[in-house]
């Protein structure tokens, strides 16, 4: 098992281990997939049946950044324990717009791993629904509309995942296609007394949960979605002043930290890193 901290001065190191999780086991062409290369004296490769020229990261969001290999590998590092750019910049060798375009090419590869994965999801069984406002001073449903927030709805499949939407109401007709969208019918749904659910109980069995005193009333819970959202709200306060137009980026993210909270995250983002960014060739 590869450890972080020792790629981390060494250009070398990193290039190599970035290069095993890019090809696994054999170099090819990332256009045509054919295994048969020349090597040019450049360092870059030539497919034999199509004579494309390319690098080993070429069409990779690794390949987006132009910066010592080895300072990709730390600033990942220091990513993956969740510390902010603002407290970074002391301990790299880059500058602190250089920290910030890493971190926004690693968030976009997570971005649009999330997006494939939920695409795959086949969501179904038992699951929690909720929608909550991030980014205003009050943790919690307060200020719905309010100017500068984002209202996200979530869906939390039971001992599964977490999946977020953003939405711009909270109503019926906006919540409900996304219910048709993403879950095969039947399960049990688990929601507050929102009257936008009242029409799950035609999908499948739906547990409307009651409140007193912000607590539950019997057996049943939203534990599972609420848990999200301290979660992810815990991790936006460290990040501090999420850019309005990188929130999706950032939700994304810590979705993605969560459902794959047993996992080694470093080797997990540099595979991320080493994908090729969709629609590449
Ligand atoms: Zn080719």
């Amino acid at each position: 098992m590869t450890k972080p901290q020792s790629l981390i001065n060494s250009v070398r190191k990193s290039y190599t281990f970035f290069k095993q999780c890019h090809w696994q086991k054999r170099r090819h062409c990332p256009r045509c997939k054919y295994g048969v290369l020349w090597k040019l004296k450049d360092n870059r490769f030539k497919c034999k049946r199509c004579a494309y020229k390319f690098s080993d990261f070429t069409g990779t969001y690794l390949g987006k950044l132009n910066i010592p290999i080895n300072e990709v590998c730390h600033i990942l590092y220091l990513f993956v324990l969740g510390v902010p750019a603002h407290r970074m910049w002391q301990y790299v060798e880059v500058s602190h717009n250089t920290i910030h375009r890493v971190f926004t090419v690693i968030r976009q590869a997570i971005y649009d791993k999330a997006i494939y994965e939920l695409k795959e999801a086949n969501i179904s069984g038992e699951i929690e629904m909720d929608e909550t406002m991030f980014g205003g001073k009050h943790a919690g449903k307060r200020g719905w509309g309010a100017s500068g927030k984002h209202m996200i709805f979530g869906l939390y499949q039971r001992n599964g995942k977490v999946f977020t939407f953003p939405i711009s109401s909270r109503n019926k007709e906006t919540l409900m296609p996304i219910v048709e969208n993403h879950i095969k019918p039947g399960g049990l749904y688990y929601t507050d007394d929102w009257h936008a659910y009242s029409s799950l109980s035609i999908r499948g069995n739906h547990v409307v949960i009651r409140k007193e005193k912000g607590r539950p009333k019997g057996r049943n819970h939203l534990n599972g979605i609420e848990g999200f959202w301290s979660f992810a709200k815990n991790w936006l306060y460290q990040y501090r002043g999420v850019p309005k137009h990188h929130f999706h980026l950032y939700l994304k993210e810590i979705e993605f930290r969560f459902n794959h909270r047993t996992e080694n995250l470093f080797l997990l983002f540099a595979n991320l890193l080493t994908s090729l960014v969709p629609n590449y060739g």
